[in-house]
């Protein structure tokens, strides 16, 4: 695969405040590249770096292999969708999409050809004269996209480009910019802070948190297999124990939680006595009735909650702890109050570092 943008040994500093620690990220031609982390990480910083609107501290920007860093923004073949969208109000819908096109000196015929064309791959055929203030916030996004894609750039960084929509319409656009990424195999870098949106979209996700890189990898392996407790914390719900290594071998590690052994199938290198962490999805965990002769722990049922297509059952264990179990909504619930046991199939139950040393919550 052929790289098109490298980070390396980034870091960024705002006067004395470290921003971006030391960050070393390769994203491929063609691929939609995520960059997720909670507000604050450094995702639009890393963002404004890649397109020439802010100056790494330390480190190199390499697009295309030659390197960017000292360029300004209009010498490197990137484009940027914005959160706001930064239309011009005043003009018309032919007149943004064509803006960047008129200052490179495009003849008028070819300029109206390009804007056609894009009007066409957002499906907005026939909304060239339309003002901004008579399109919708899905409309107006697949103008600012338009906008963006009309000069052919090799990459194109969108922050945040979602966000302003409502639901329905944020969940469609998902889709139809999936689409139209794949359709253009342009390089897609994108920052959300939604874990759904990136998960749905991105061929790979960086996860970032407070400045660094805390794993990157394809969405099926951040879910399944979390590097860190952070990560499995950040992507989807989780279930997280404290744990010990009481045992290792070649493909199999037991590690006692609460009140007894678990077996765990991990890649994760561990050695005896080691303190982990062990993360049990809501829909791993599983409820007996009566005590089994495996592993399980004593738990009382104490909240339910409906969600649609998923039931949710908070589950309190003696400690005080809280436990949370998805289950298909067509399934019967077990009543509030009632004493359960909670086990889990231990090939289900992931292994991550843990962050302290503590062992019991
Ligand atoms: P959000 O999801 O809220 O947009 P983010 O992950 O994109 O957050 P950044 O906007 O990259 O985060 O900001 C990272 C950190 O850098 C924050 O602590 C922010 O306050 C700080 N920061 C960003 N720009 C500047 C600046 N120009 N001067 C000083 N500090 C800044």
């Amino acid at each position: 695969m052929k790289e098109m943008i490298k980070l390396a040994s980034i870091s960024k500093s705002f006067g004395n405040v470290v921003v971006i620690k030391n960050l070393n990220i390769t994203i491929y031609q063609g691929e939609f590249l995520t960059m997720l982390g909670p507000s604050g990480c450094g995702k639009t910083t890393i963002l404004r770096m890649i397109a020439g609107f802010e100056k790494p501290t330390s480190g190199e920007i390499l697009l295309d292999e030659k390197p960017v860093h000292n360029l300004p923004p209009n010498k490197r073949k990137i484009n940027t969708v914005f959160q706001n969208y930064a239309l011009f109000p005043n003009m018309t819908v032919a007149e943004n999409i064509a803006f960047g096109l008129k200052m490179a000196k495009v003849p008028k015929s070819e300029r109206k050809k390009r804007v056609e064309a894009m009007l066409k791959l957002v499906q907005l055929e026939g909304y060239e004269n339309r003002k901004l203030d008579q399109l919708s916030g899905g409309q107006k996004q697949r103008i600012a996209i338009s906008r963006a894609l009309v000069n052919q750039p090799q990459v194109l960084l969108l922050d945040e480009p979602l966000s302003a929509l409502d639901l329905k319409l944020r969940k469609q656009m998902q889709i139809e910019l999936k689409r139209l990424q794949r359709k253009l195999g342009i390089t897609f870098v994108y920052v959300t802070h939604d874990q759904e949106e990136a998960l749905m979209m991105s061929d790979r996700i960086a996860v970032m948190n407070k400045g660094h890189l805390e794993q990157i990898a394809d969405p099926q392996t951040l879910y399944e297999k979390p590097g860190t407790r952070f990560v499995a914390n950040f992507i989807g719900e989780s279930n997280i124990f404290y744990g010990k290594v009481v045992e290792t071998t070649d493909d199999l590690t037991k590690v006692v939680i609460e009140n007894g052994y678990l077996a765990i199938k991990s890649s994760m290198k561990v050695s005896q006595n080691q303190t982990v962490n062990v993360v049990v999805r809501p829909e791993k965990i599983r409820l007996a009735e009566t005590e089994i002769d495996h592993f399980h722990i004593p738990a009382k049922v104490s909240e339910h909650y409906y969600a649609g297509n998923v039931k949710k059952t908070v589950l309190k264990l003696q400690n005080g702890m809280e436990l949370k179990m998805n289950t298909p909504s067509n399934q019967p619930l077990l009543p509030i109050g009632k004493d359960v046991f909670v086990y889990w199939d231990p090939m289900d139950a992931i292994l991550v570092k843990s962050d302290s040393d503590k062992i019991f919550k």
